[in-house]
């Protein structure tokens, strides 16, 4: 039979092939962005309990009430503003799901959306299975030895045309490991007040901004939160991406088109996971601590680093840490990961990978991705095989 495809130019994702190529060869994997440490115990046992109590049925097509309240909560006590939960909070099959179900709910044939580039792989095919069209808009690479990726917004503002439906972002971002400051804040909200488009805020990072600062939500801003979907995840902020159980956040009318998506997509989300999470997030020192345990991880990356021909950037955000080695290689990005991964033992991520044409020079700017989310004696020996080269 011939099928036609929808997404032709679609492979295997860049996360699962490194990883498959890290297990292969034996690498210690500091590619594919998970932790390689459980979840803490506490949150396991209220999962299991949930189950034994009997919270194994359908919850609500939304969600578990009380897992909304507790989002409600949190959304309130750290950006100021409160979501209604009957009708502007979503649980949802992680954050990819409230990501491709806001993206068909919103994007018509035609549409189109603007990507920052680099971006995190599943916007494209999401926004192509929706019928419309990616602009991206490219960051600005780090320039110099202390140089960072940046954003110039009068960039993003001229992308914007009559059929611009949709601007996503996604800050702390995946892979540079920038956030956003006040001052991007005031140009995004000096383009929404020009422009007619909702924005697509990916803030699965929200509770992974280091150095005494604090995440800007889109949800801090009230003209922003009118005409945001705010995406975010448990498995980055509880070390559970297995788990897959995320939610997002939006103005009524905007929740109620998502939902719609959300009904027939996967109706609802594991009610064990759900209630356990519930009862988890009544501690808030449950994510407050987290900016502080993966400093330290970071830290001891760049400090492990410092005596390795890599030169590592700034990471504001994120478990990522995006590192140069350009004093070590002329390969291009992918050749060089999977030389490392195979050769070295070390499993990473090209940076080029978040790119629309992994291919071209100006995608590939001799950066690799590094995931810090590893046990201590993970990144050591990863750091013992890496100061060799
Ligand atoms: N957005 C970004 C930027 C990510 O890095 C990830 C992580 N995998 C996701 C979305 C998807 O999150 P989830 O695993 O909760 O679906
Ligand atoms: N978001 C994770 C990363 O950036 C990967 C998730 C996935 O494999 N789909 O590494």
């Amino acid at each position: 039979m011939k099928i036609q495809s929808k997404l032709p130019s679609v492979g295997t994702t860049i996360f699962t092939l490194m990883s498959q190529l890290a297990t292969e060869h034996k690498a210690i994997n500091l590619g594919q962005g998970f932790p390689d440490f459980n979840p803490e115990r506490e949150l396991i046992d209220h999962v299991h309990q949930a189950m034994l109590d009997g919270m194994n049925q359908y919850p609500p097509m939304a969600g578990l009430l009380s897992l909304r309240e507790r989002i409600s909560n949190k959304v309130q006590s750290l950006y100021g503003h409160t979501y209604d939960v009957d009708t502007e909070i979503t649980v949802t099959s992680g954050a990819s799901e409230a990501l491709m179900s806001s993206i068909l709910a919103f994007v018509h044939q035609g549409d189109e959306v603007i990507v920052i580039e680099p971006f995190y792989d599943l916007y494209l095919p999401a926004i192509e299975l929706a019928g419309g069209r990616a602009v991206p808009v490219s960051m600005t690479p780090p320039q110099g030895p202390s140089g960072r990726y940046s954003v110039e917004w009068n960039k993003v503002e001229a992308a914007i045309t009559s059929k611009t439906r949709l601007l996503i972002i996604n800050f702390p971002h995946n892979p540079s490991g920038i956030t956003l400051d006040a001052s991007d804040l005031d140009a995004l909200e000096n383009i929404i007040k020009k422009h007619n488009i909702l924005i697509l805020s990916d803030e699965v990072y929200e509770h992974l901004v280091f150095d005494g600062e604090s995440h800007l939500s889109m949800a801090t801003r009230p003209a922003l939160a009118a005409c945001s979907i705010i995406v975010s995840s448990f498995g980055k902020t509880f070390h559970a991406t297995g788990w897959k159980v995320g939610y997002c956040c939006a103005p009524k009318e905007l929740s109620l088109e998502i939902r719609k998506v959300h009904q027939f997509n996967v109706f609802t989300v594991p009610t064990p996971l759900q209630e356990g999470l519930s009862r988890f997030l009544q501690n808030p020192n449950n994510y407050a601590a987290l900016p502080v345990f993966y400093q330290r991880k970071r830290d001891r990356l760049i400090a492990g680093l410092s005596s390795s021909k890599f030169r590592v950037l700034p990471s504001e955000g994120t478990f990522f840490l995006l590192a140069d080695y350009s004093a070590l290689s002329e390969m291009n990005e992918f050749d060089f990961s999977v030389w490392l991964t195979k050769e070295h033992g070390v499993g990473v991520i090209p940076v080029s990978a978040f790119y629309q044409d992994p291919q071209a020079e100006s995608s590939n700017q001799q950066l690799i991705r590094f995931c810090f989310a590893k046990q201590d004696h993970t990144l050591d020996q990863a750091i013992e095989k890496l100061i060799q080269l």
